[in-house]
């Protein structure tokens, strides 16, 4: 390829990739004034995708800045340390960071230690609020209501669920995380659904965490990134139920299938088909529901396709 052609991305490359041999053998000291010295003339790419919106139920992409390894990435959900996706390279990390639809809007961080050494140190962002609409929809009674024993069911699926959602993989399965950019999993009409106050036969209940797209039972449904399947289930809510590891916590789920193709363990190539579309668990008619996951919080998978 010719050079300073209108072909930006494979010349930051070629430029990083020349970067990041000057930068081992420096070994850069940890403070910012080694790093500003070794960064390139035209300012290093941060990732495209996905979206950032700092609202509940949205995502945060914060600058790392230099180093010469990953730096570990954590934030706090509740009383535990989650670990967070970091995409980048040695001139310029970025941490992606969900923000949980139950966030107080406000002030957050994130707490970040550079593998090769130094404290740790938080990294800020503000959390704006979004007022997400009430939508009341009428269901089956008995899928509101829980018999004891429905009720026992739905409470060993939630610990299943809690325990599957917790995988966090250094790599994906496909290797090493390229572009965050999702395709669509199946093609649909999309709502825009997401973070809606459910209301159900009346009864307040959690907020719709996911996307659905409509789309009739039996459709295919392609794997939106290369992954790795986790968990295959018929689940009380969420009927016939898959979850895929993209890798670093980024996780993706798939429910209310009719049929489900694939087996834990897995390995899928984006765009590899590997489940239906069903009506399966609590709906009001065929439909998939699609959730992504980054740190243990639901986001908006809109953020993450093209609109
Ligand atoms: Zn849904």
């Amino acid at each position: 390829m010719p050079p300073f052609r209108a072909c930006p991305r494979p010349l930051a490359l070629n430029r990083r990739t020349a970067l990041l041999g000057t930068l081992g053998l420096l070994a850069l000291p940890a403070g910012p004034a080694g790093a500003t010295a070794a960064r390139p003339a035209h300012p290093p790419h941060p990732p495209d995708w996905p979206r950032t919106l700092q609202v509940p139920g949205g995502v945060a992409r914060l600058s790392l800045g230099p180093a010469a390894t990953r730096p570990v990435a954590q934030a706090r959900q509740g009383n535990t340390d989650v670990p967070v996706l970091v995409v980048g390279d040695a001139i310029e990390w970025t941490a992606v960071v969900g923000i949980p639809l139950a966030a107080v809007p406000g002030d957050a961080h994130i707490s970040v230690v550079q593998a090769d050494g130094g404290g740790a140190r938080q990294v800020p962002y503000t959390v704006a609020p979004k007022q997400y609409q009430e939508q009341h929809l009428k269901v089956s009674p008995r899928t509101v209501d829980l018999s004891p024993e429905d009720q026992a069911r739905y409470e060993r699926e939630r610990d299943h669920q809690a325990q599957v959602m917790a995988t966090f993989s250094e790599q994906p399965a496909g290797g090493a995380l390229q572009s965050l950019r999702m395709q669509v999993p199946v093609p649909g009409r999309r709502s825009s659904s997401f973070g809606l106050r459910r209301v159900f036969n009346g009864q307040a209940r959690n907020p719709h965490s996911g996307m659905d797209i409509a789309a009739a039972t039996g459709t295919p449904i392609v794997a939106p990134l290369p992954g790795k399947v986790i968990d295959v289930g018929d689940y009380f809510f969420n009927g016939g139920t898959v979850w895929l590891d993209h890798g670093q916590g980024l996780l993706s789920m798939y429910c209310h299938l009719s049929s489900m193709d694939v087996r834990v363990g897995d390995v899928l190539k984006a765009g590899e088909a590997f489940c239906k579309v069903g009506a399966t668990g609590r709906v009001t008619g065929p439909h998939l529901h699609w959730g992504v996951m980054l740190n243990r919080a639901m986001v908006d998978p809109a953020l993450f396709v093209p609109a």
